[in-house]
């Protein structure tokens, strides 16, 4: 089976590693380097169809050098996460969007936006119907976005999320 290329992105400490951990070795880490950009490994059946995924955990996300393009353009598919008690975190998804769209030169490309960290439910300050507007808008002209809430602590939708997101790829 070929490998899926997946990219994690995101604003720092919001859990990128943590739910690429959690869905490729079902562990999770309190304190996983945050300077360290990983691929892990998973294969699984999606849909009664073998998928071989290949997940780039990336750090540093701040600064586009060109070496982040690099790896962006061999992207087949994009997981975007925000954690829902991070409000700058939150307002950089739409730019690391239209990231991806100028990257690839496109305007509809497979791309999972996960709203991480919903067990700490006290600490939320980004409204599901929030991040909703933010994903319909783009689901105008791209129909192969879409949300999900996820909580890697718990494990609460990690696997529908990365498995959602192979789905979005496969009807692309
Ligand atoms: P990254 O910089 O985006 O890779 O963020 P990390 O995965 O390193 O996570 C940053 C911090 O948030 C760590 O202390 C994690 O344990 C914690 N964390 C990540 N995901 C969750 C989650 O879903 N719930 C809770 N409560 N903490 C989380
Ligand atoms: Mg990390």
């Amino acid at each position: 089976v070929k490998p899926i290329k997946i990219v994690v992105i995101g604003s720092g400490g919001v859990g990128k590693s943590a739910l690429t951990l959690q869905f490729s070795k079902s562990k999770f880490f309190l304190d996983y380097d945050p300077t360290i950009e990983d691929s892990f490994s998973k294969s699984c059946y999606i849909d009664n169809e073998m998928a071989r995924l290949d997940i780039l955990d990336t750090a540093g996300q701040e600064e586009f050098t060109s070496m982040r393009e690099q790896y962006m353009r061999l992207g087949q598919a994009f997981l975007v996460v925000f954690s829902v008690t991070d409000r700058k975190g939150f307002e950089e998804v739409d730019s690391l969007i239209q990231l991806i769209y100028r990257v690839k030169d496109r305007e509809a490309f497979p791309i999972m936006v996960a709203g991480n960290k919903i067990d700490l439910q006290n600490d939320r300050c980004i409204d599901q119907s929030l991040a909703q507007e933010l994903v319909q808008r783009h689901q105008e002209f791209n129909p192969y976005c879409a949300y999900i809430e996820t909580s890697a602590k718990t494990r609460l939708n990690v696997d529908l999320v990365f498995h959602d997101l192979v789905r979005l790829l496969r009807l692309y």
